[in-house]
């Protein structure tokens, strides 16, 4: 495929490395190691702790693709196009529910831009509308709609427990012929003499030379490349969800003006957003959710249902940023490859996004776009919200 991104369950292969370790057993490395193990790769899976560990075990599960740009629009109908695929195997459903979002009334700048994005999701085929307050009220009863300026839908959306599907793909890479190895952390290595290829390094000082290594590793990615060497533009940030009892259905909705998504849950109802716009210590960050998040998103609950929360269970989580908010996903120097700097999108482009990344390790053509190569990683460059509605 031209621009990186397979269209069916297909790699193009061309060659490529006979051993690769991919390490990180999140949503993104479990799919890589799925893909390229199908592929008659002899893969290694190297987790630092258990899969799903990560963010992915942390995530919201909402997974849909809306997305403006054509690159993106591609990669997240892709990943959708998976989940289906994958729904049912194993522990992981995949619950068809529309993602609607809106800016209230008086917000000028998020309601413009929802109108503009909406016809380019439309021109790249993506099954959305526009919907003002009265068709949200048609549609949706359960949300309150008198102050909603401008709604959308994509009907092409759902939500998932997101720590069944690392476990799905791990288990079908196994099947593949892949080994997993949990608890073990490690760290990567360059080729030193452009003979014996990239490596990982184990905690005894064994290194273990693999035709090509992926380092999928969630928040520690950069740490992980900058000790061997290479620095990357990505910045780890926290984010936070909670669950809450709830007595009525609501859709996944995500209120813009608010900044607070919320999705039905096996609880009630789950909430979250709670952007910290600055980098975090992937060693060192509260896991515990802040009140001031606590307090918003129940404000913003009752603002939008009526009705309010209670909450259950709140915490926090890390996300990855970049310059441009897209990802680093493809080859960084010979025979390392990285994926990471989501921008809170991870999961629903996981399947999507990992396989791409496979396909590239396998002789494909990368993301262009999404090229790690793009920055020198020393750029300095802010945080933000990855879920922001902007013009
Ligand atoms: C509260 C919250 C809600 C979110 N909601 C959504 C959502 O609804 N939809 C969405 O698309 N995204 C969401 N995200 C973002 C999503 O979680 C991430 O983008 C995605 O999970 C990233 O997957 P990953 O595989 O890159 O990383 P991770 O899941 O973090 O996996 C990386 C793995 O690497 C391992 N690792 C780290 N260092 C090493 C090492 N040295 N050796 C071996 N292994 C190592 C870690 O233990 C970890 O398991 C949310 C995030 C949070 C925190």
């Amino acid at each position: 495929m031209s621009d990186g991104i397979p269209a069916d369950r297909d790699l193009h292969t061309d060659g490529g490395p006979d051993t690769v370790a991919v390490v990180g057993g999140g949503a993104v490395g479990a799919t890589a190691a799925y893909d390229l193990a199908r592929h008659d790769v002899d893969v290694t899976l190297f987790e630092a702790g258990h899969v799903a560990g990560g963010s992915s075990g942390r995530a919201a599960g909402i997974c849909y693709d809306a997305f403006a740009e054509d690159v993106d629009a591609r990669v997240a109908a892709r990943a959708v196009e998976r989940f289906r695929a994958f729904d049912g195997h194993g522990d992981f459903d995949f619950e068809e529910t529309p993602y609607v979002w809106l800016a209230r009334t008086g917000d000028d700048r998020r309601a413009d831009a929802i109108r503009e994005q909406v016809p380019r999701m439309r021109a790249n085929d993506r099954d959305v509308a526009l919907l003002d307050a009265d068709d949200l009220a048609t549609e949706f009863p359960t949300l309150r709609t008198d102050d909603v300026a401008v709604a959308a839908v994509a009907r092409d959306a759902g939500v998932v427990d997101p720590a069944t599907y690392p476990p799905l793909l791990a288990s079908l890479a196994a099947d593949e012929g892949a080994t997993v190895r949990e608890a073990t952390p490690v760290r990567v290595a360059l080729d030193g003499d452009g003979q014996h290829g990239p490596a990982v390094l184990h905690d005894d000082g064994e290194r273990q030379a693999f035709g090509a290594v992926l380092v999928a590793a969630g928040a520690h990615t950069k740490r992980l490349l900058a000790d061997a060497g290479i620095p990357i533009a990505m910045k780890p940030y926290r984010v936070q969800a909670l669950t809450a009892s709830f007595d009525r259905n609501v859709p996944v909705c995500y209120d813009a003006t608010a900044g607070v998504y919320l999705r039905p849950h096996p609880d009630g109802l789950l909430v979250g957003d709670g952007t910290e716009e600055r980098e975090a210590d992937p060693d060192d960050w509260r896991r515990a959710a802040d009140d001031w998040f606590v307090d918003g998103a129940v404000t913003a609950v009752a603002e939008r249902t009526g009705r309010e929360p209670s909450v259950e269970r709140a915490w926090a989580g890390l996300c990855t940023a970049t310059p441009d908010r897209d990802p680093l996903a493809g080859e960084l120097d010979d025979g390392l490859y990285v994926a990471t700097g989501f921008q809170g999108h991870g999961f629903m482009r996981a399947p999507a996004l990992g396989e791409a990344v496979a396909a590239e390790m396998l002789g494909g053509d990368g993301i262009e776009p999404f090229a790690p190569t793009r920055f020198d990683g020393d750029e300095s460059f802010a945080v933000v919200e990855g879920m922001v509605v902007d013009g």
